[in-house]
């Protein structure tokens, strides 16, 4: 995981409310479904209906171009996970008795395949098994016509096979030790790295190799079998650039429509220079109001961080609440020169990065159902150096997840009195768009890498070190009278409000995530946990500590400055790591504060979550856009319905948007 980690994932200590979301016929309902320990929610496209049909008919033919890339993201998973998925959806169509037991396992199972893009959990990588048993489902099999083989039947039953998504695990073999699809079988770690070190462009603006190809062993030798039409997913694919020829039409902007058709060019050939080409005009396309990410973006999934998993996500732009990021953006040089970071370490001219707040329309591939709350982008740093990255934050999806977390006990479990509660009901949710957008703008577009120093050096910890950085960014900053002075914050202690919830969400709550005896694994999971773990054990006059009433523990901020200057510390030093490119720093960083969790406090945590009822995380369902004609077969309007619910939704795309083989 070499890459630039930009995605920020919401920081769901937030859960469900159960009753009072079903409120009056006429409000909008946020809860749609929740099972294991998932929870579905609905998101409200704000501002749709006052578009105009040229940018309505965009958004609707990038979403058509969003959904046809589902398949992709399920096999680049798993190669066992379309058969599988297929195989249930049959059972769970067409198996007679819907009331027996244990076909409701069947759906409980399915559901959790839809909601992980196949068979191992989104979050933890972990394989999860069926609770029904194998015998019933060969005969339910059986009475529904429905072909699987015992090949594919032991990888869904046998624990010991296919275990870990994504293998992290020190010393070993982490391409043949993953589940993940990005490599065929019998690739070893050393072949895959060695083929990428003989392949490696090390030219000014090199291209991503190996960005869109997986691996393969054939006859002894290593070989790329590339993503494009003609080439791996080409049936996806195709839908996708049909898809993307249609959108081309309704192009707002000369640089968005060569974006578009760039993209195009890059799915047709698997031309990485096109990509370049791509992100290039799409970071400099400003002014269209509708925008998105279509194709092989991030690399978090591929354990050796270098192959990107197909997804998308289609919004436009708040264009009120993008007043606000644009605010901080435009001081973005400022933030820069003032932050704690060693001079060296600091861009003389931060260039180009804007931010926008955006409304998604549209969340595709593995943006769906779970999905990030900001993005920035594109990763390539020669690109971000030279052209600057766009930075969005998410804001219609932040609304319903706080929306849905209301009333539900969790502030009242965790937090320590009426004091930070009130504060939190108050400045909560802003403070946590800010943190966003400080995350995103100032903290991934702030710093430089020292000659020589690339963002592979840091290898496997190099995701957790970039969200810390960002993150510590926009804590440090949270609390700046500059924020105050920007008239972006009320008051000089609103901040408070996001300096307790992240601190107790590293310290405690998100451990409400993590199994009893496994260890923190997501980058940014381990960045929040790294922030808060060193501060704590830092906090050397009780800035801040954990101290126990009637038998819970709790945090306690004592001093809100202090655990400021905190932060602007340990920022310091992960620029320095950062910089320097100091892989040893970053290891120690990381084993040190991220990776291991008390497991007494932990027990106490998940005892204290599991009385709420609530789910840790979140997915959503999305909206349905129908094109409304004339008599004479011109489009006059497209329509959004948030009718659909989860079963339904999953089942009309695998019906509707479903091109590849089984097979790949
Ligand atoms: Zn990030």
């Amino acid at each position: 995981m070499k890459k630039i980690g930009k995605v920020l994932f919401a920081v769901v200590v937030a859960a469900v409310m159960v009753a009072c979301c079903k409120k009056e016929n006429d409000k909008f309902t946020y809860n749609v479904d929740k099972f294991y320990d998932l929870e579905i929610l609905r998101y409200q496209v704000q501002g749709y209906d006052e578009l105009p049909l040229q940018q309505k008919m965009l958004l609707y033919y990038l979403s058509e171009a969003a959904l046809y890339g589902r398949d992709i993201v399920y096999d680049q998973n798993c190669r066992y996970n379309l058969r599988i998925r297929r195989a249930l959806e049959n059972v769970y169509l067409n198996y007679a008795d819907k009331q027996d037991e244990q076909f409701v396992l069947l759906e409980k199972y399915l559901k959790r395949v839809w909601f992980s893009n196949g068979i191992h959990h989104h979050y933890s990588e972990d394989k999860f098994l069926p609770e029904f048993t194998r015998d019933w489902f060969e005969a339910a099999l059986a009475a529904t016509h429905t072909d699987l083989s015992q090949e594919v039947i032991e990888v869904m039953f046998n624990p010991a096979i296919y275990s870990k998504r994504m293998c992290q695990t020190d010393g070993k073999d982490l391409v043949a030790e993953s589940a993940g699809n990005y490599y065929g079988e019998g690739v070893t770690q050393a072949e895959a790295e060695q083929w990428y070190q003989e392949h490696k462009d090390d030219s000014a603006e090199p291209l991503w190799i190996g960005l869109n190809s997986q691996l393969v062993k054939e006859d002894g030798q290593i070989v790329e079998r590339v993503y494009k039409v003609d080439g791996l997913y080409s049936a996806a694919l195709e839908k996708v650039v049909e898809n993307l020829q249609k959108a081309l039409e309704y192009a707002e902007t000369p640089e968005q429509r060569l974006a578009i058709e760039k993209m195009i060019e890059f799915n047709k050939t698997g031309d990485l220079a096109a990509f370049n080409a791509y992100c290039i005009a799409w970071v400099k396309d400003l002014n269209s109001r509708v925008d998105y990410v279509n194709g092989f973006t991030e690399t978090y999934s591929d354990p050796l961080g270098i192959t990107g998993t197909w997804e998308s996500l289609v919004n436009f732009k708040d264009l009120e609440a993008t007043k606000r990021t644009e605010l901080i953006s435009s001081s973005a040089q400022w933030f820069e020169d003032n932050s704690t970071t060693d001079p060296k370490y600091k861009k003389e001219e931060v260039k180009g990065v804007s931010a926008k707040v955006i409304t998604a329309a549209m969340l595709g591939g593995d943006c769906y159902p779970a999905t990030p709350i900001g993005i920035n982008l594109p990763n390539a740093n020669w690109i971000r150096k030279e052209y600057g990255s766009k930075s969005v934050t998410i804001d219609n999806l932040s609304h319903a997840y706080s929306e849905a977390a209301k009333g539900n006990g969790f502030n009242e479990e965790f937090m320590i009195d009426d004091q930070i509660r009130s504060l939190y009901e108050k400045y909560g949710v802003l403070c946590s768009d800010l943190h966003t957008d400080l995350h995103e703008c100032v903290g991934h577009g702030s710093g430089k890498l020292m000659p020589g120093v690339t963002k592979d050096n840091l290898k496997e910890h190099g995701s957790t070190i970039e969200e810390t950085r960002a993150d510590l960014l926009g804590l440090y900053y949270l609390a700046d009278k500059k924020l105050v002075e920007l008239g972006l914050m009320p008051n000089e202690d609103a901040y408070k409000a996001g300096y307790y919830q992240q601190m107790m969400n590293g310290l405690m709550t998100q451990l409400v995530r993590i199994e009893p005896g496994k260890d923190v694994e997501e980058a940014h999971m381990r960045n929040r946990q790294l922030i808060a773990q060193w501060v704590l054990q830092h906090a050397e006059n009780k800035e801040v500590e954990i101290v126990e009433r009637d038998g819970k523990h709790y945090l306690a901020i004592n001093d809100y400055e202090g655990l400021r200057r905190l932060y602007g510390e340990l920022l310091r030093e992960i620029q320095r790591i950062t910089s320097e490119g100091d892989y040893a720093a970053a290891k120690e960083m990381v084993e040190k504060y991220a990776v291991k969790v008390d497991p007494v406090l932990h027990r106490e945590i998940l005892e204290r979550y599991a009385k709420l009822n609530l789910a840790p995380y979140k997915g959503f369902v999305n909206p349905v856009y129908t094109v409304v004609c004339d008599k004479d077969g011109n489009p006059t309007d497209v329509k959004i319905s948030y009718s659909e619910g989860y079963i339904d939704q999953h089942l009309r795309y695998s019906r509707c948007y479903s091109p590849l083989p089984d097979i790949n």
